[in-house]
């Protein structure tokens, strides 16, 4: 019986995790598949319900849109899978309880963790379920402040104060003195993604606001080299690109799955087969 790990999701075609858990079965040798399963949101319950009675079934990464849906299903979810409200990987453990966390906050912490912000201003644009595990990270960091762009101030509001995180919500209405200072700055937003809006010419015009040493970290990957992060090299300033975060992010996943650490040493590979 070979053990397996799945992401969940509907849509599910698009997903990038079954070539990164895939990569890294085979790079250690391991037994095991990793598979993509689409689930509509009405049959999530018996989805699960189904899983729970396979011994094969290691767990599975979850994806829009049932990162909220799943939390009821499961038997235990941890602490920062509360705060940040969603899970986005479940596993069973040796005891067989099923259990539920928020692994796109090590995906943030692996993606951020160039940047020097203690005592200084970070910038995170947007305020939704990507930014929520931005505000984890950043609510136990030394962050002089926080300042959160976001379209709808109250809904930020409440994200970052449900993540820990006491934040400055500042209207996204074109003041580039947002940036002032900023040792950090993180798109948490579709804003430069192929197929949605470009992001607006006074968060570009921005960057040249930031701090010289700040990193620049997009949470985009498609495409991977976005209108921010062009800005930011073209200013001499630190990148970190969406593909940072998808790997961080599966490799704390991969562990829980596998029982073991996938081979980090390989991610120039593995980029470039995410990247064909
Ligand atoms: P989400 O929950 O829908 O949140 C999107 C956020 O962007 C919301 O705060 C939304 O504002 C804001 N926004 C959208 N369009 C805007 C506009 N035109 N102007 C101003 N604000 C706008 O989506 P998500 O799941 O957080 O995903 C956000 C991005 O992160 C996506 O590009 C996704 O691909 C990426 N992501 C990457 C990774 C990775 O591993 N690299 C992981 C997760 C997500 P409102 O609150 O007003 O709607």
């Amino acid at each position: 019986m070979m053990p397996y790990a799945e992401v969940i999701g509907d849509p599910i075609s698009q997903s990038k995790s079954p070539l990164i858990h895939g990569f890294w079965l085979e790079a250690l040798g391991i037994s095991g598949r990793y598979q993509a399963s689409h689930v509509r949101p009405e049959d999530l319950p018996s989805f699960i319900e189904g899983r729970r009675s396979d011994p094969a079934w290691r767990g599975c990464n979850v994806t829009i849109p049932h990162k909220q849906a799943i939390l009821p299903l499961l038997d235990e979810i941890d602490a920062r899978a509360k705060s940040v409200g969603a899970v986005n990987t479940v596993w069973r453990d040796p005891a067989g309880i099923v259990r539920g966390t928020n692994t796109d906050v090590d995906g943030v912490a692996e993606a951020i963790a160039g940047a020097d912000i203690a005592g200084r201003p970070v910038v995170v644009i947007g305020a939704g379920g990507a930014a929520r595990a931005a505000f984890a990270v950043l609510a136990q960091s030394e962050a002089s402040e926080v300042r959160v762009l976001a379209r709808t101030i109250d809904k930020a509001v409440q994200a970052a104060g449900e993540c820990g995180l006491s934040a400055k919500v500042l209207p996204f209405d074109g003041d580039a003195q947002a940036f002032d200072d900023a040792a950090l700055v993180i798109n948490a937003t579709q804003l430069g993604m192929t197929g949605q809006s470009p992001m607006p010419s006074f968060v570009l015009d921005g960057l040249a606001r930031a701090a010289r040493d700040a990193l620049v970290f997009d949470m985009v990957y498609a495409p991977l080299e976005t209108a921010l992060l062009a800005t930011a090299r073209s200013g001499a300033l630190a990148c970190s690109d969406g593909l940072v975060m998808l790997v961080g992010q599966a490799a704390t996943a991969f562990e829980r799955f596998f029982g073991a650490a996938p081979p980090r040493e390989k991610d120039a590979a593995l980029r470039g087969i995410l990247l064909a």
